[in-house]
């Protein structure tokens, strides 16, 4: 077991020089830095003129629709977690921009069960309709224990280290069962409460309004998933929706346009719903058990944890600061607090190896 201190890191974002594909200049710079162009800062727009772009945004979803004379009962579904995130975007949406959002959220039966308590109360609150999908365990667990099995061919490398051992699946979920849902219901739009590092608007669409084609978000991420889950043969047990075509639905990355501060966010919501974060999950989660398993998981596939590529992103449009990424690249995981899932997945013999903590592995 190495250890990460002993990495040598880009000085801007932190990123070490292990990470999947970095590369470290003469002055110790990362490629991603010394390629990275400060786009338009939308970040600095304040919570008024944010609102008036979304309004806008949504009216030109729906201006042939509105003409036809065919709104939808609801304008937005939204990506719905009961995390901090989606939880304070689903507020403002709901709040501040006058929307009428469908709250959508998927259960894959590891989210934790306060988050699960808190979604009920916040909902109430906002008087907001709420639809959950929930697939078999059956079939969720299929779903998990092959993509964890697959973590280490050579041919699904690329999608892994973007996504994650079980982001991945479960976010092919998500999407097929809400395009299914939205083309369904003529909704437009489906928005999602990523924080700026976690989603890459510009390298997803050619749109100047900064909304993705969800067709670009079934075809690259969801479509692969499910080509390898056919390839390793057909099993009943799987209930994987087929992906359909997002032609005419967007993906609103709400913190692209809304200011993203995690002081706010947290004060907000504890403010307005007695929010707190869950117990049981991993400092990078604030709704999902298996998150940690997955870290852990893929720090042994490929020697860094994959929320340093996510926080080195936040550290370049100035969200957070180079420490950020030094600690989560330093975090030690506790591989005891994961046995139990990792045993109903039958992945306990990859942790196994690591001892009852892992740096990286
Ligand atoms: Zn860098």
């Amino acid at each position: 077991m190495s250890s990460s201190n002993n990495i040598k890191r880009c000085s801007r974002c932190g990123l070490g020089e292990n990470t999947h594909g970095i590369n470290l200049n003469s002055k110790d710079l990362c490629n991603y830095c010394s390629d990275w162009i400060p786009k338009e800062n939308k970040v600095n727009f304040n919570t008024v003129d944010a609102a008036n772009i979304i309004q806008n945004l949504v009216k030109s979803q729906y201006s042939q629709v509105t003409t036809n004379g065919k709104r939808p009962k609801h304008d937005v579904i939204v990506l719905y977690s009961g995390g901090k995130d989606s939880t304070y975007m689903l507020a403002r949406l709901k709040r501040d921009i006058g929307l009428r959002p469908l709250a959508v959220t998927v259960d894959n039966w590891f989210l934790s069960s306060k988050s699960m308590e808190k979604q009920t109360e916040v909902l109430g609150a906002l008087g907001v309709d709420h639809i959950t999908i929930r697939p078999s365990l059956d079939s969720i667990l299929e779903l998990f224990k092959i993509s964890a099995n697959k973590v280490n061919e050579k041919e699904f490398e690329k999608f892994y280290s973007k996504y994650g051992i079980f982001c991945w699946p479960c976010f092919s979920l998500i999407y097929s069962s809400v395009c299914s849902l939205a083309k369904n219901s003529g909704i437009r739009l489906i928005a999602g409460g990523w924080s700026p590092g976690q989603i890459n608007a510009g390298k997803h669409t050619s749109r100047n309004d900064g909304l993705i084609s969800f067709s670009e978000v079934i075809k690259i991420y969801v479509e692969p998933f499910h080509q390898m889950i056919l390839k390793v043969g057909s099993n009943s047990e799987i209930d994987l929706p087929v992906p359909q075509d997002g032609e005419g639905i967007s993906l609103l990355p709400f913190f692209n346009y809304w200011p993203y501060d995690e002081a706010e966010i947290i004060k907000y919501i504890t403010d307005e719903f007695n929010w707190d974060k869950p117990k049981d999950t991993d400092g990078c989660s604030s709704n999902c058990l298996i998150n940690l398993l997955d870290r852990i998981i893929y720090r042994k596939r490929f020697g860094f944890d994959r929320y340093e590529l996510q926080l080195a992103n936040m550290v370049r449009s100035g969200h957070l600061t180079r420490q950020a990424v030094l600690d989560i690249a330093n975090e030690r995981l506790d591989a005891d607090s994961v046995k139990k899932i990792a045993y109903d997945l039958e992945l306990d013999k990859i942790i196994s190896t690591q001892g009852s903590e892992s740096n990286v592995c």
